[in-house]
């Protein structure tokens, strides 16, 4: 089984409207991800996509699912879940001008790594939560305090701004 993100095209024909669908699973490259979450090197990439050849290039359009791991930003707790993402990348055919970002169809083949790439990299959360309401850890302590709600240091010496809260709303009888 082919898992390779290279792509032959040499029987595409550069017919404008001209077609194939691709569909391969593919190994995850390294580093698909941010710093707090993605794709597992390795991993099975699930690659759904259509090639089409437009005036300049191909044109590849359509989707990757992939299973996500990471880590919750507010209580640091293992984050798995399945996600697609929507890729669309033009590839220039060779001696097209294009700015030095571009891709281009390199001996009759597409690298998908940049396209996939993108599509995952500019979709993934920054901030990756476990639940939209985490209450993340417990300053003091580092409890997590989804499993704690009602946690608390009563005997730690509360801290200057509670003391001037507390005189703000009369709380001090
Ligand atoms: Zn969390
Ligand atoms: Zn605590």
């Amino acid at each position: 089984m082919n898992t390779s993100l290279l792509v032959g095209i040499h029987e595409l024909p550069r017919r404008a409207g001209e077609h194939k669908q691709l569909h391969r699973i593919c190994d995850a490259p390294p580093d698909l991800g941010v710093e707090m979450i993605g794709v597992r090197t390795g991993d099975p990439v699930n690659l759904d996509l259509t090639l089409q050849s437009a005036g300049e290039g191909v044109w590849v359009t359509g989707t990757a699912v992939a299973e996500l791991h990471g880590h919750c930003v507010r209580c640091l707790s293992d984050i798995t879940y399945s996600d697609s993402f929507n890729i669309a990348e033009l590839y220039y055919y060779p001696g097209r001008e294009a700015d030095e970002e571009a891709n281009y169809v390199v001996n009759d083949e597409i690298d998908l790594d940049p396209a996939l790439r993108a599509a995952v990299i500019l979709e993934l959360p920054i901030n990756p939560l476990c639940t939209p309401d985490c209450l993340g850890l417990c300053p003091i302590c580092g409890l997590n305090l989804n499993e704690s709600p009602e946690h608390s240091h009563t005997d730690t010496p509360p801290d200057d701004r509670w003391e001037r809260l507390k005189s703000d709303l009369n709380l001090n009888q």
